[in-house]
């Protein structure tokens, strides 16, 4: 397989060089105090990164589905309510790990392209006793982003605890764990974080973790236990060493470098690059004629775009834009799987990958005889790209 070409799929994304290689150096002692200094490191800038002071960080071996699974597992118990805004895939799957820890679940589900409504949400809070409620932050299946910070307010107001699900979003989307007070942000390594698959991350706040500590019942996950993660995290971040279970010890190699790039950058550069990029990427899909999921501007995400297929194309397209140089994402769905692809927009992405992206989608139609302005979309990304000093 050729190996020059540009990923633009909701993770893996296009990894920085630094952070690969990071992955290739010799793999110490998971005990041994050079291996505590960058682990440390890498919890204290995971905080920084979720802009909170005193959240507690986690970082697991696994994908973001064990993120998920460990908010769950540790602060909901049997019997208890959960209320899940779900915008699709990822929204369903958290209410299927709820189901799975028996606890009670009901699902405020949006309709395709729309965020789930936070009036109908609240109707299901009025009638009390919910221990959490779920969202997520970028649905991946949709490219609708959610107003977290409207789900913290709506959280705190009923005394449920907030989990929202920042696999796609986290680190390219603003977020403040500690001003919007949201108890749990979780992602996964391979995201807008910047590193090979292979690492659940989440941060939980003091008040989650009070109520884990008054749990009357064992977690049910043995792996996922809060309780047995958190003297490692203490020790590491004390830059001692503890064990409960061998780290990903190169994947936090990688991971302390993304994170040490992603602050030099600052988080208010990059969620203002994040959303200058996503303009003027859905500008151009626009622009090129092809219609958005999200079915108002103001809820398009800023890590992902998911647009149809025109009029007599469909999957082929994906292949087409392949060979253009440029690897897209098929339809997640389930309901529209075939009718639409997705480009992930995040990370390391620069405003040449924008162009080369739009570039590719435009000769990838044009090539099965979609007719359209060329360079229509190329264009509208230049408009806007070129404002910025
Ligand atoms: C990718 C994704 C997940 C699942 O992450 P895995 O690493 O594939 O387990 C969960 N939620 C959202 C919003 C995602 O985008």
């Amino acid at each position: 397989m050729q190996e020059r070409f540009l990923l633009m799929i909701p993770g893996p994304i296009d990894f920085d060089p630094a952070v690969l290689r990071a992955m290739s150096a010799k793999t110490l002692s998971h005990m041994s105090v050079e291996f505590a200094e960058i682990f440390g490191r890498a919890l204290e800038n995971l905080r920084k990164v979720f802009l909170t002071e005193k959240g507690q960080p986690f970082v697991v071996a696994g994908s973001g589905t064990l993120a998920m699974d460990m908010a769950v597992a540790n602060l909901v118990e049997p019997g208890e309510r959960v209320l899940v805004l779900s915008g699709g895939f990822f929204g369903d799957r958290m209410a299927d790990i709820a189901r799975r820890y028996q606890a009670e679940v009901v699902v405020v589900k949006a309709p395709i392209g729309e965020v789930p409504s936070l009036e109908e949400a609240e109707k299901h809070l009025k009638q009390g006793g919910f221990k959490a409620i779920t969202a997520t932050h970028v649905d991946t299946s949709t490219g609708v982003a959610v107003d977290v910070k409207a789900v913290g307010e709506l959280a705190q107001k009923y005394g449920a605890l907030s989990i929202i699900d920042g696999v796609c979003a986290t680190a390219g989307m603003e977020f403040r764990q500690d001003e919007w007070g949201i108890d749990v942000y979780l992602t996964a390594s391979q995201k807008a974080i910047g590193v090979p698959p292979g690492l659940a991350l989440l941060v939980v706040s003091q008040r989650a973790m009070e109520a884990y500590r008054k749990r009357r019942s064992p977690v049910l996950n043995y792996y996922g236990d809060f309780g047995l993660w958190l003297p490692v995290m203490e020790a590491y971040e004390a830059r001692k060493v503890a064990y409960f279970a061998t780290p990903a010890v190169n994947l936090i190699y990688a991971l302390d470098v993304s994170l040490q790039q992603i602050l030099a950058e600052g988080m208010e550069n990059r969620f203002a690059r994040h959303r200058l990029l996503a303009k003027a990427f859905q500008a151009g899909i626009d622009a090129i004629g092809l219609k958005q999921v999200p079915l108002r501007e103001e809820i398009r995400a800023w890590t992902l775009t998911c647009a149809y297929y025109p009029d007599g194309i469909g999957p082929e397209l994906l292949k087409a834009i392949k060979a253009e140089g440029v690897v897209v994402a098929a339809g997640l769905h389930p309901e529209i799987k075939d009718k639409y692809f997705r480009v992930g927009h995040m990370g390391t992405l620069t405003p040449g990958d924008v162009l080369t992206t739009l570039g590719a989608i435009e000769r990838a139609l044009a090539s099965l005889g979609y007719r359209f302005e060329k360079g229509a979309g190329v264009k509208a990304a230049q408009e806007i790209l070129c404002l910025t000093p």
